[in-house]
């Protein structure tokens, strides 16, 4: 992996006259700063301004054109967090020939893709908010490859993961500080700049109380996706992984300790008559985490960054999330909302420590790490007869932070109960459904015919063919619905038919316009699209 930047692969003064010439071209995609990805062609950065800057020429491009909308608030967000106003991107410009008296631009030669981490310390952060994203970005725009050069512009250094941003490409990564080694005026040749938001499922509280994302777009599929190429990336193999079915126990060592941890493993393996092991960050590389991962029949966690881990799973899998005294689990469900997605195939259990006694707090911490201390004494006595924190705000809820790094006692009866209420059998690997998440195509060729009786009664006989992918498919159950209204009404009558034709008599009255709509669905809750409206006139 090289890290020095070759100038010798590209003819120095082609580049610069080009660069002189054509000046800067943009073309983005997205409507909003939320939802903008830019490609850029001759992007300079220059490394004492610490700018982005766009050289205008007779032949540059800049589209959106915003104008001065371009700092309101920003160009877009180069983090995959939304609208966090830390992480905007913007470039300043310039004419072209500004050039002469600027340093000697170095021109980087790789296809580059120029964002921010949002916080490379904590695995949560970086799986959801950079690994996905990035591999997601890349997936987007062919010319972002594995020969891609990454380019984390937040200013962190390398942080705790970092080997797990190398595996997204064959190029290391660089970092802002590194591009100041580089030289005075960087120049891209070809650059992507911003994140694709399109898999993140969490939203951390900066604006409203933490909680799934609003409109979620990822499924199991995907994830799946990222989490066989990072296998693969990663070399993991499954040798050596034991044979028989196991549970997994992924304890923090550092603080938010299951205390009596030996007494659960014992109970886990009693109980499910399985294997049960300990994995840690500290204790264990990533390649052996995940290869355990990958394969277990159950991961029992506390509340914590480290359950992001549980999209290596297996499908099938059983994810069980313990909370400490006080912390509601409905109010802070990333890993709920990773374990759930559609086609996601976990189940997840989650368990919370009602009991005052199994906790334990650390009020002289320093505050990051929960103390209370700090606080004025009937806050803190506020703080301490509270038996559930509050939904809050992102980041420094001193409540939060310390409900958050107790240490529990885990109740292993209370905990046992919970799990055998999902998981009745063993846990583990069920047979996989294999048409699980496909929607049906409209039905075709619908029609109407009436028929009056009398001057007070009148029929309406629908009939309407299966959707055009049906026949390709394995269904369980297919059932339509059709809605029928008289037009000029607000209300309809729905029905739910087992067959392709039936005779409306209900309700249904001579001399009337009907209109007509029908859909085909799958397995009780795959609904397809409605058909053209059938206009039926009695
Ligand atoms: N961490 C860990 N062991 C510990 C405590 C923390 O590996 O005993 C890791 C954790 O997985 C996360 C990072 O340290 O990646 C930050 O942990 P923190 O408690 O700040 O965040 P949280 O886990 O609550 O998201």
């Amino acid at each position: 992996q090289s890290q020095e930047i070759s100038q010798v692969s590209i003819d120095y003064h082609v580049a610069l006259q080009a660069l002189v010439e054509d000046g800067t071209k943009m073309v983005c995609t997205g409507r909003m700063h939320t939802d903008r990805i830019c490609r850029f062609e001759s992007l300079c950065y220059s490394t004492e301004a610490e700018e982005f800057v766009f050289f205008h020429s007779s032949s540059s491009v800049m589209l959106p054109n915003l104008g001065s909308r371009r700092f309101q608030p920003a160009l877009l967000d180069l983090s995959s967090v939304e609208d966090h106003n830390t992480q905007y991107f913007n470039f300043v410009e310039l004419p072209a020939a500004a050039l002469k008296f600027m340093p000697k631009p170095v021109f980087v030669p790789d296809v580059a893709l120029i964002m921010n981490r949002f916080n490379p310390d904590n695995l949560m952060h970086v799986f959801h908010d950079d690994l996905l994203p990035i591999f997601y970005t890349m997936q987007q725009f062919p010319d972002l490859d594995l020969e891609t050069r990454l380019f984390f512009m937040e200013g962190w250094g390398e942080g705790l993961h970092f080997e797990l941003y190398k595996l997204l490409s064959s190029k290391q990564p660089l970092l802002r500080e590194q591009l100041k080694t580089l030289g005075r005026l960087l120049c891209f040749t070809k650059s992507y700049v911003g994140l694709s938001k399109i898999t993140t499922w969490y939203q951390y509280g900066f604006v409203q109380p933490q909680g799934p994302k609003a409109n979620i777009l990822v499924s199991g599929n995907e994830i799946r996706q990222f989490k066989t190429f990072m296998m693969k990336r990663l070399n993991v193999s499954l040798e050596g992984i034991p044979g028989e079915e196991y549970i997994i126990v992924f304890s923090r060592t550092i603080n938010r300790l299951i205390l009596n941890e030996a007494e659960l493993i014992l109970a886990l393996a009693q109980e499910f008559q399985m294997k049960t092991i300990t994995v840690s960050i500290e204790d264990h590389t990533f390649s052996e985490i995940v290869r355990l991962i990958s394969n277990a029949s159950m991961l029992v966690s506390m509340h914590g960054a480290q359950l992001v881990m549980s999209l290596f799973l297996p499908r099938g899998a059983t994810v069980v999330e313990l909370f400490p005294f006080a912390i509601n689990p409905e109010h802070y469900t990333p890993y709920k909302t990773l374990s759930t997605l559609p086609g996601m195939d976990l189940q997840y259990i989650s368990w919370q420590n009602t009991e005052k006694g199994n906790t334990v707090t650390y009020p002289d911490r320093p505050w990051d790490q929960g103390g209370i201390a700090h606080l004025d004494k009937a806050e803190q006595d506020r703080i301490i007869k509270s038996n559930e924190v509050s939904r809050h705000l992102c980041c420094s809820n001193p409540e939060w932070l310390f409900r958050i790094y107790q240490d529990t006692k885990i109740n292993i009866a209370s905990l046992i109960q919970i799990i055998r209420q999902t998981v009745k059998t063993k846990p583990g690997p069920k047979k996989q459904k294999w048409t699980s998440g496909l929607y049906p195509g409209k039905v075709r060729d619908a029609k109407c015919q009436a028929s009056i009786q009398g001057t007070s009664e009148a029929k309406l006989s629908v009939s309407w063919q299966i959707p055009w992918n049906l026949k390709y498919l394995k269904v369980r159950e297919v059932k339509y619905e059709v809605w029928i209204q008289e037009q000029g009404e607000n209300t309809y009558m729905p029905y739910i038919l087992s067959h392709q034709n039936h005779t409306f008599s209900d309700n249904i009255k001579p001399f009337t316009n009907y209109l007509v709509w029908i859909r085909c669905i799958f397995n009780k809750n795959l609904l397809g699209p409605f058909a053209d409206m059938l206009v039926c006139s009695t």
